[in-house]
């Protein structure tokens, strides 16, 4: 029993130990934690969430835990053969993946020693033509082209990164298939930006990419058109619901509201009076009905404004709804 105590003990001591190792942030994957601090059980590494649980009484003893491993997967010895390599994730964001040399700027060896005097202006040499070639040919040149602009509107819309990698990730696809031929570089990095906003669910309309790219509308929806018959994209039609929560939040609208702008397009949907309609239209109507519904008053020109169309689109789908829903609402009084 003293046996057991000291132990439990000693454990104790060694988790505390790491536990302030992973406070302070230095934290990796060698320091073992291997013992949950409540019931001395093993703890496991959910992947997916990145905590660090104990497997018996589900103590989570770090958030935000960091997977220091490679993010590829090999199924067998020759396949993790051929994949391993050192250095940052891979990202389709950059023209070569980001796997090609780096030479930085400070004038120090691989040990932190100064490089001596008479050989910095071999290194001056070397790092400009590093950069000169690391871009060889035109198609490069195109590529690091589209997907700077893709990261610049990207970052305009506050969308988030695997999103961004999704829409690189298309746009290289277009490339390999030949389909810029005729079209231009900008054009279809907005169109391929906006289909992966499909993709992920996080729909922005076209206006709001046309804002930040450097090209109309009119051309980004053709491309986009365009990529998404011939790479086969099978992007579901946006609804009006996927434009709720982003609407409600920029209005500043309660949950109460959100429910009840959700049950109207719910109901809406059902009675086919969403077909055919501009899902943003249809959208900010039903915000407005419920904003009427639950005295928490908002403008049709504040509303069009947020869902990016015009305030006569929100009053005829408002008198649509009105009309076929029975939502207690009577047009004159609310349309003053
Ligand atoms: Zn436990």
């Amino acid at each position: 029993m003293k046996d057991q105590i000291q132990k439990l003990f000693i454990k104790k001591v060694n988790f505390i130990a790491n536990w302030k190792d992973l406070k302070s942030g230095v934290y990796d994957s060698n320091t073992e934690i291997s013992v949950c601090i409540e019931c001395g059980k093993d703890i496991f590494f959910d992947e997916n969430r990145g905590l660090l649980v104990c497997e018996e009484c589900g103590l989570v003893h770090s958030e935000k835990h960091i997977d220091r491993g490679p993010e590829w997967r090999a199924f067998d010895a020759d396949q993790k053969k051929k994949r391993t390599r050192t250095g940052a994730p891979m990202t389709y964001m950059i023209h070569d993946k980001g796997l090609s040399t780096m030479i930085d700027w400070k004038n120090r060896d691989i040990f932190g020693k100064e490089i001596p005097a008479k050989l910095r202006g071999q290194i001056y040499r070397l790092r400009k033509w590093q950069s000169r070639i690391r871009v060889s040919d035109a198609t490069e040149r195109n590529l690091t082209f589209a997907l700077s602009e893709l990261d610049r509107m990207a970052s305009n819309l506050d969308l988030q990164k695997n999103l961004r990698e999704c829409s690189a990730k298309i746009y290289r696809d277009a490339v390999e298939a030949h389909l810029i031929r005729g079209r231009s570089i900008e054009g279809v990095a907005a169109a391929s930006l906006y289909a992966a906003c499909r993709m992920y669910k996080v729909p922005r309309t076209l206006n709001e990419i046309a804002e930040v790219a450097r090209v109309d509308k009119k051309e980004i929806g053709r491309s986009f058109r365009f990529i998404s018959k011939e790479l086969e994209l099978n992007l579901n039609p946006t609804k009006p619901m996927d434009f709720l929560t982003r609407f409600i939040s920029e209005l500043g609208l309660t949950t109460k509201c959100q429910k009840m702008a959700k049950s109207i397009i719910r109901i809406a949907e059902e009675r086919g009076l969403t077909s055919g309609r501009g899902p943003t239209g249809v959208c900010a109507a039903a915000i407005y009905a419920s904003c009427i519904l639950t005295n928490e008053r908002r403008t049709q020109r504040k509303i069009a404004r947020i869902s990016c169309v015009t305030e006569v689109t929100v009053r005829n789908r408002f008198s649509e709804l009105v009309e076929n829903l029975n939502l207690g609402i009577s047009l004159k009084k609310s349309n003053k």
